[in-house]
């Protein structure tokens, strides 16, 4: 493999009781320029992942190159994901990075299957596909390739901006099949961006990306997910948020309010705890009961930034009555929301969209959990 011949990385012994089970694992590894973060490298037997048919999400198939993030989002809706493998939603889920390594070569053979109907395909509704380990390990371009080789059509949603390396070949894959490019940015504030955030790029950065990827033909979406209660929802940073969006390029801006699942909550309560603790009554009065902020809330926020929303001229697209398609196939899923910005058990189309996971589990019920005394 192409860092094997890297003399600096080290590979480790004593290997994750959970790792050392699966029969996929090659090795974890260590290497200086990611210091802290440990990579499990493993053998995909596929790469494809059907979403269950009772999901909400509006797209049928993803791809997940990487399990845990570095990018280290304390809201991070996929950190009990983690725990599958006996690794905790916490620390591990930053710094313990899964690695499907040949997963550009598994895509391949599911794609080659007669069976695959060419449906979209998401990247980056559960973890980052252009998190930092993606520098190392350049999957997206093998990824990139196969859909569009295959002529199935996807789309990506990131912080990442080393998605701008892969501007050139998303541009050539949309000669062939849909692209959907959206960034995910949600705080405005750079001090509460590095507290809450600290392993993505600056808020700066990620707005210089999505300009980047509008200068490269792309109609870029962003997505303000999630806003979190009394700390970004205030109508001044809504606005100066949407503004500064606008004058990156972007076409449209979907939002949702901060999801708190169990194993997320525990985390996001204690970085609360530590930094804002004149929040925490207020976020136990949104939260204690469960995991979603509460209908009013959400309802409250839709008055607030839908106007902005608005006014910045970053509405949905809609899909032209004349020819059936979208400014961004993106929006066609988007546009499958309520009032509250949920989602709507319909599908708008067969192909597009891009969501977080926040999103995707919006309108499942509300759920009360162990965790509620926490705030
Ligand atoms: S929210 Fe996205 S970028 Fe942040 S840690 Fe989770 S997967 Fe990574």
């Amino acid at each position: 493999m192409r860092w094997d011949s890297q003399v600096t990385t080290v590979e480790q012994a004593d290997v994750l009781p959970g790792l050392a089970r699966l029969n996929t694992f090659i090795r974890s590894v260590r290497t200086p320029e990611f210091a802290g973060v440990t990579f499990h490298e493993i053998h995909a037997k596929s790469a494809l992942n059907k979403v269950g048919v009772n999901s909400a999400v509006p797209f049928t198939w993803t791809i997940n190159p990487y399990r845990g993030c570095s990018h280290a989002c304390v809201y991070c809706f996929a950190r009990p994901s983690h725990q599958y493998l006996e690794l905790d939603a916490g620390t591990d889920f930053d710094n313990q990075v899964i690695v499907k390594t040949n997963i550009a070569e598994a895509l391949r053979a599911d794609l080659a299957k007669p069976s695959w109907q060419r449906e979209h395909v998401a990247l980056g509704t559960n973890t980052d596909p252009y998190q930092r380990a993606e520098g190392r390990y350049q999957l997206m371009p093998g990824i990139i390739d196969a859909l569009a080789d295959s002529g199935t059509p996807m789309s990506i949603l990131t912080k990442g901006t080393l998605v701008r390396r892969d501007l050139p070949r998303l541009q050539q894959a949309a000669r062939s099949v849909p692209v959907d490019i959206a960034m995910s940015i949600a705080i405005f504030d750079d001090d509460l961006q590095q507290s809450i955030e600290p392993g993505t790029p600056s808020t700066a950065a990620r707005l210089a990306t999505v300009t980047a990827a509008a200068e490269a033909g792309f109609s870029v979406a962003v997505f303000m997910m999630p806003v979190l209660p009394y700390l970004t929802d205030a109508p001044e940073h809504l606005d100066q948020a949407l503004g500064r969006i606008k004058e990156a390029g972007a076409t449209s801006v979907t939002y949702t309010a901060l999801h708190l699942r169990p194993g997320v909550k525990e985390w996001y309560a204690r970085w609360l705890n530590t930094h804002r603790p004149d929040l925490t009554p207020r976020y136990r009065r949104l939260y204690g009961d469960g995991s979603y902020a509460p209908k009013h809330y959400r309802r409250e926020l839709a008055e607030r930034i839908r106007p902005l929303i608005r006014a910045h001229g970053l509405e949905r697209a809609v899909e032209d009555p004349q020819t059936g398609s979208m400014g961004q196939t993106a929006q066609a899923r988007a546009n499958a929301r309520d009032d509250n910005g949920e989602w709507r058990r319909t599908r708008v189309r067969d192909s597009g969209l891009a969501a977080t996971r926040q999103d995707a589990r919006a309108n499942l019920a509300l759920e009360r959990d162990e965790s509620a005394t926490l705030f």
